[in-house]
């Protein structure tokens, strides 16, 4: 290996917190929030990198998010999984679907091993014993909307068959997109109508990503404008059916809808969304995730700490008090 190359390895091991974080911990706050989370040297590591971030929720993919091929998964490294987030209090554990994963495919052979990388996505789920698997809906390019659609929900019946999931934990959370032409998911309107088609399929939810909905059009920055995509998020999905909030901010402006996603504070959406959200009430049940870029070593660290560092403490303790 030349000296650049093991330098910037270097580099980039320095950014996992497994090797930078040293004594205390930083203690979880009154929300769920987290971050996706590095499974390098083992999914079960994940949960430690989660804990040392001071986070008590976080998200991973549990295979190569572009490769078909899955990550290996044995017995002891889900039990270790199990054990570390009782040790440590982090529960949801949120797994994203890799990006491959299609279901509306209008290609045989792609919608195939589609449906078949999902069912190992949902047997990798129950085997983590995750509370949560976001998918993203797919493109239904050569073919309707609505076939679609109908084909996402029979696509999921069809790899959830025989898993008992109606037993577990797990939930399928269904994500809004940035709204890419030919994209299934990039209105409230259309996760509501995807939700309408699995409810009698298997357990699901939505997963409500914050710079997926600025890109698409809707206006989040405005105070007036914040209540009024919250009413419609609340009116079609239902804010009740929001289980995680994907909270990034954003590199490219409102209605771009490019997805590229910027440190919370730092992009077109800016911290005053973030506030809100994390302090209202409708939203207290839902786990919050970064999914930010870590340039940097501490940046998985700095966005965590900006999210909690919004949430008003003493309106929440005056509320349980309340209560
Ligand atoms: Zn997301
Ligand atoms: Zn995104």
């Amino acid at each position: 290996m030349s000296a650049e190359l093991t330098e910037r390895k270097h580099k980039l091991n320095m950014k996992d917190v497994l090797l930078w974080s040293q004594g205390e911990v930083p203690a979880p706050g009154p929300r769920r929030i987290g971050i996706h989370t590095s499974t390098a040297g083992g999914v079960e590591r994940a949960a430690e990198r989660a804990y040392r971030l001071g986070a008590n929720t976080f998200q991973i993919f549990s295979s190569s998010p572009r490769q078909w091929k899955p990550y290996g998964l044995g017995k002891s490294q889900c039990l270790e999984m199990r054990r570390l987030r009782d040790k440590y209090g982090i529960a949801p554990l949120v797994i994203h679907t890799s990006y491959l994963v299609n279901l509306a495919s209008a290609t045989a052979e792609f919608h195939c091993k589609s449906v078949e990388s999902f069912r190992g996505e949902l047997q990798r789920a129950l085997a983590l014993c995750a509370e949560y698997l976001v998918l993203h809906p797919g493109s239904f390019r050569g073919r309707s909307r609505e076939e679609g659609l109908e084909l996402v929900a029979r696509s999921i019946a069809e790899a959830a068959q025989g898993l008992e999931l109606e037993n577990s934990n797990l939930r399928i959370l269904i994500e809004n997109t940035a709204g890419a032409e030919f994209s299934l998911g990039g209105s409230f309107e259309q996760v509501a109508h995807l939700l309408e088609y699995l409810k009698p399929v298997c357990p699901v939810g939505a997963c409500i990503d914050t710079c997926h909905t600025h890109v698409c059009g809707y206006d989040i920055v405005s105070e007036a404008g914040w209540q009024d995509t919250m009413r419609q998020l609340d009116q079609t999905v239902g804010l009740g059916n929001v289980l995680v909030w994907h909270c990034n901010d954003a590199k490219d402006q409102r209605g771009s809808r490019r997805d590229r996603h910027e440190h919370i504070g730092q992009g077109t959406i800016g911290l005053e969304p973030f506030r809100r959200l994390l302090n209202d009430e409708r939203a207290e049940h839902a786990a919050f995730i970064a999914e930010t870029p870590i340039d940097h070593a501490r940046d998985d660290l700095r966005n965590i700490e900006a999210l909690k560092s919004l949430v008003n403490v003493k309106q929440t303790s005056a509320r349980k008090k309340r209560a």
